[in-house]
């Protein structure tokens, strides 16, 4: 089988490993996920990944001027180690190698990012998992699959949401609502399309980076994606 792909970097929010729920995990889900990215690794792909906090806590919910929004935010990516850890363990019970670097240090729990051990570790067929976002308050997990994914050379940025790609109008609320096959950063723009946030799809333009944005739960999705069939939304310079 012609793969498209050799690394990629699969993000996702905090929200998919919840379910049906408003907080928490569904252990139905994440060893669902486990099963997507053993089956992506057994085509020999190197899967780097970034995982949200939405489904324990974003900086964005405090409402309390008693605590700083910084202080929200490390709270959040705090969630998103969180996630990185509860995410490894299933992914090693389903037979996988992986490991968590995170960008926040948390003594005895993860260690800290690096680049160069990330990509040697990929290369040798690892699952590297990214918590703790960038590291930063203010910014987002997008913004550090983003910067991750340009960090360890990774061919593409997938995305998954609970839409299977990037529509032009919302296709919950309007069933004519048409999926776009491909697009380029400069039409994201000017046609104010929601693919990332701005830092975030920022640095994916300014790195040529790729951004394919799919429903990771839709069955096959992410196969079709590896063989290069027309599946989510691809977003590129434009030329590819
Ligand atoms: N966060 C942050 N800096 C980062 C990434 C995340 O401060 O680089 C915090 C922020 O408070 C955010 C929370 O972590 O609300 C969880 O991340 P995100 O909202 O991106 O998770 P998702 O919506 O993807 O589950």
């Amino acid at each position: 089988m012609a793969l498209k792909y050799r690394r990629i970097l699969l993000k996702f929010s905090g929200e998919v490993l919840m379910g049906e729920a408003d907080f928490g995990w569904d252990m139905k889900v994440l060893t669902q996920v486990a099963l997507q990215v053993k089956s992506i690794r057994d085509l020999g792909i190197e899967v780097a990944i970034v995982v949200g906090g939405g489904n324990v806590f974003r900086g964005g919910q405090v409402q309390s001027k008693q605590i700083q929004r910084s202080t929200a935010d490390q709270m959040g990516m705090m969630a998103t180690i969180m996630n990185g850890i509860a995410l490894r363990d299933v992914f090693e019970s389903q037979g996988l190698s992986a490991s968590v670097m995170s960008a926040q240090a948390v003594s005895g729990v993860t260690e800290g990012f690096s680049a160069n051990t990330a990509q040697k570790r990929l290369a040798a067929g690892e699952v590297v998992i990214f918590a703790g976002g960038t590291g930063n308050p203010f910014f987002t997990t997008d913004t550090a699959a983003a910067l991750r994914g340009i960090e360890v050379q990774a061919d593409v940025v997938l995305k998954a949401t609970k839409v299977d790609g990037i529509y032009d109008a919302d296709p919950f609320k309007n069933p004519q609502a048409t999926r776009y096959s491909r697009l380029s950063y400069t039409q994201v723009i000017q046609q104010n399309l929601q693919v990332m946030d701005l830092a975030a799809f920022a640095l994916c333009r300014d790195h040529a980076m790729p951004i394919r944005v799919f429903d990771m739960l839709k069955n096959g999705a992410i196969e079709r994606i590896l063989q290069g069939e027309d599946e989510g939304t691809l977003v590129t310079k434009g030329e590819e």
